[in-house]
């Protein structure tokens, strides 16, 4: 049996697969703000979802950048209780197996290249849209090594435009990231119902979409996160089209098909 975990700043989502390619059952339970309780809370939900059954490999993603060992989280405004606590190495303490962890943009990425919406196509350009904004490129399924991260969330879209949560100014993530939607328009990203607003969001979105396209060549361009489903695809697909002029034809942008299940299905490939 193997371990499936997604642990965001809120919820956490965990599953269990008996073949390694499908999820046979999950639980999404709230992310204790402790690090021990995590752990406990994600050994309970484990037997109970495994009946007891041994667990023979473990993966999983976490909110926020993770150590370059990849063994615990880095950094995180969220959970911070969790930051650099051996998460890894506990979790193989207690189930007695190997586990790989690695950052949520990047099993989110990973599954929807894999089993999603970039299923087949080989350079998949995943942008998640929460919050804030993150995004991976998934090459034949897997993520190259770089040395920090990507980071398209932090490009800069208007020159000493909005300030950044992270200290920059103009930043992509500081015109269409969740948090700043009250600051800018005036209202929480599920209320603001103008089409206007969302008219600018998206112009906003493809400007930065035009930057990871000419720098990333995607065959595809896939959404997740909580506030993709609120952007109008067709006039940020319209935009792409308008502003890419260097390339014949412009990478489609698709939302993600797994929705909250991405994280978990790129865990299971992280175990192959
Ligand atoms: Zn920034």
């Amino acid at each position: 049996m193997f371990l499936l975990f997604d642990i965001g700043g809120t919820n956490m989502r965990i599953a269990v697969s008996a073949d390694g390619q499908t999820l046979k059952e999950t639980k999404t339970v709230p992310t204790p703000k402790n690090f021990e309780q995590g752990i406990q809370t994600i050994k309970q939900t484990a037997n109970e979802l495994s009946n007891g059954e041994k667990i023979t490999g473990t993966a999983g993603g976490i909110a926020g950048p993770i150590d370059k060992e990849k063994t615990c989280l880095a950094k995180s405004p969220h959970i911070s209780g969790w930051i650099n606590k051996p998460l890894k190495t506990e979790l193989e303490r207690i189930f007695g197996c190997k586990v790989f962890l690695e950052n949520d943009t990047a099993t989110g990425g990973i599954g929807e290249a894999v089993k999603g919406a970039g299923k087949g196509m080989q350079v998949v350009a995943y942008i998640a849209l929460g919050t804030g904004v993150g995004g991976k490129r998934v090459i034949d399924g897997t993520i190259p090594e770089d040395s920090f991260n990507f980071e398209p969330g932090h490009q800069i879209i208007v020159p000493d435009g909005n300030l950044c949560n992270c200290g920059g100014k103009g930043h992509l993530e500081a015109y269409i990231g969740g948090s700043y939607f009250e600051k800018i328009y005036g209202q929480k990203g599920e209320k603001i119902n103008d089409p206007e607003i969302w008219s600018e969001i998206s112009r906003f979105l493809a400007i930065g979409l035009v930057n990871t396209t000419v720098h990333w060549s995607p065959d595809i361009i896939v959404l997740g996160g909580s506030v993709s489903k609120s952007i109008p695809l067709e006039k940020v697909n319209t935009y792409l089209k308008e502003f890419l002029t260097i390339y014949p034809a412009a990478p489609q942008v698709v939302l993600g098909t797994l929705h909250d299940d991405a994280g978990l299905y790129g865990a299971l490939e992280l175990l192959k």
